[in-house]
């Protein structure tokens, strides 16, 4: 099976870095016109689109707040101006703001809660606003877009410490499958990704060292996952040949979700 997004538009939210920057490569690599958008990394977002030009791709780097109505207006605007359309979100950007609940400041709980759940919402409604004015290309892709929102096995296993962020991903559950549920008949298919433990810039600390051995043992596949493999299956839900999974998170944990604590106990 070959996969092409040749003629496809990929807009990569939080895209400067981690798992957002090995997406924009790969929905390049594969084929897409890539806008990789930042809020605080724009050296790093011009130097990913700059790598994706001498590879032969196309690519631009917009900044924006996807926490900001008029930002994230903005940023759609300025994709469509470059590249005349969009036919895939990737909904990407996430943060932590970590502190135990009793001392959880109202400030730590709204800005995740904005960015991680509100920001998801606008880049949703934009992106289908987007795909409300453009015809279905059968020849380049059966679907009139396609969006995939970032979400974390936190929507499903709670996060002592961390309420706001698991909060902010079960949220996104159940936006991602009422929006599903909601436009489906467009033919606007609508899925997320559940990353486990992945070594990226927002889970340094628990990833190296000795934190990275107790790390493991929540892990049955026995390994921390790559910015890759989420970047691999970001390109498989984008294309058509996952063109009939429509409303389903797809868990990529090495096996987290499975609670493997449970294996010698319970
Ligand atoms: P990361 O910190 O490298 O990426 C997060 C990106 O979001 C950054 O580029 C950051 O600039 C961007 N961002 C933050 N606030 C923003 C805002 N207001 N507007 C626009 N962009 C903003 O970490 P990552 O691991 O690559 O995280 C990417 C996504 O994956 C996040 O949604 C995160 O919750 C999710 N995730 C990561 C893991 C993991 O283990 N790394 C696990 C589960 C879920």
């Amino acid at each position: 099976m070959l996969i092409s997004l040749h003629k496809q538009v990929a807009l990569v939210t939080g895209g400067s870095s981690g798992i957002g920057a090995a997406s924009a490569i790969a929905l390049a690599q594969a084929g897409a016109a890539v806008v990789v958008n930042y809020r605080s990394g724009r050296e790093a977002a011009q130097r990913l689109v700059e790598e994706i030009r001498s590879a032969g791709g196309e690519a631009i780097a917009v900044g924006a707040d996807v926490s900001s109505e008029k930002e994230v207006e903005a940023l759609f605007a300025e994709t469509v101006s470059a590249f005349g359309r969009l036919d895939i979100l990737l909904a990407n950007s996430g943060m932590q703001r970590d502190a135990p609940t009793v001392d959880m400041s109202l400030e730590d709980w709204n800005q995740v809660l904005q960015v991680n759940l509100t920001g998801q919402f606008l880049c949703v409604r934009a992106a289908l606003r987007q795909f409300r004015q453009q015809e279905i290309r059968e020849a380049v892709s059966r679907a009139a877009g396609k969006i995939i929102q970032m979400s974390s096995v936190h929507q499903l296993i709670p996060w002592a410490g961390r309420a706001n962020y698991a909060a902010s991903k079960g949220g996104l559950d159940l936006l991602m499958r009422s929006v599903a549920q909601e436009v489906g008949e467009q033919r606007i298919r609508v899925n997320a990704i559940a990353p486990g433990a992945i070594r990226t810039a927002i889970n340094r600390e628990a990833t190296e060292g000795e934190a990275a051995k107790s790390l493991l043992e929540l892990i049955p596949y026995g390994r921390i996952g790559d910015a890759e493999d989420i970047a691999n299956a970001v390109v498989w839900l984008a294309s058509d040949a996952a063109d009939y999974v429509h409303g389903t998170t797809l868990f990529i944990d090495g096996g987290m979700s499975l609670y493997p604590e449970f294996r010698d106990n319970g």
